[in-house]
């Protein structure tokens, strides 16, 4: 029997299945490396999370600016209220 996740995204695409079956790191892999994490870190269960196809691309589109802002916190840039990408 094939195991059926949900799809986990906090909102959904408007093409979202309901089913999760894309595997997802919550925190992308180019956040983790920004924020120097472990491959432990990146690959522990709790950063993992089943997403719809459409979820998932919408989640990744997302990402590269996430993962941008990232590095500028890191290197010591502070962002102002309201201008934080969640
Ligand atoms: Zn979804």
């Amino acid at each position: 029997m094939k195991e059926y996740r949900v799809c986990e995204a906090p909102t959904h695409h408007p093409d979202c299945n309901g089913v999760g079956s894309t595997k997802d790191h919550f925190t992308s892999k180019a956040i983790a490396r920004a924020r120097k994490w472990s491959h432990k870190k990146l690959n522990d269960p709790e950063n993992i999370q089943y997403l719809s196809p459409s979820c998932h691309q919408e989640k990744d589109k997302n990402n590269a600016q996430i993962a941008q802002q990232v590095r500028f916190q890191v290197n010591g840039g502070t962002i102002r209220f309201g201008e934080a990408i969640t």
